[in-house]
């Protein structure tokens, strides 16, 4: 977790439909920290978040049209500290790959997931969530150059 130049994290949410009644009791109820921080959202989410908190949040597209795949090519590029993913445990949904690749590269990158409201808490009131470019949570991502250098008879 690096932070943004103006500081705080930049912390992606996401919540399924079902889900997102969780969401917005959970961020009511933490909105005064996230307003320290820098928001991205899908943008269902993104919009219950900005209409019903007042909360300034930058909206991709939603998830099941491409918003999942968004935020995991920031995750990607190092452009995420953290993310708030509320996904549906019940129902299955037609962006589930996107899910499982969100989830999976998040994980690949070491940045911390929240999938459910009490871990969530724990993060976002953490120490660490106010200490910006000093003692990141999350390690560089993983070094890819054994990967990229292997064999090409190994990859035919
Ligand atoms: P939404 O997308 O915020 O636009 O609803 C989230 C999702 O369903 O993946």
């Amino acid at each position: 977790m690096n932070g943004h130049p103006g500081g705080g994290r930049r912390i992606a949410l996401i919540a399924h439909d079902n889900m997102k009644r969780d969401m917005r009791e959970w961020a009511a109820y933490n909105r005064h920290r996230l307003v320290e921080h820098q928001l991205f959202a899908t943008a269902t989410t993104g919009r219950i978040l900005q209409q019903e908190l007042g909360l300034d949040v930058v909206c991709f597209r939603s998830g099941p049209y491409g918003g999942d795949q968004q935020i995991g090519a920031r995750i990607a590029e190092g452009e995420i500290d953290l993310l708030v993913f509320f996904w549906d445990p019940l129902q299955p949904h037609p962006h589930d790959p996107d899910v499982k690749a969100l989830l999976r590269v998040a994980v690949v990158c070491n940045v911390p997931v929240a999938c459910n409201r009490a871990t969530a808490d724990f993060v976002i009131s953490s120490p660490l969530m106010g200490r910006p470019h000093v003692a990141p949570i999350a390690a560089p991502a993983p070094d890819a150059t054994e990967h990229l250098d292997r064999p090409a008879g190994r990859v035919a």
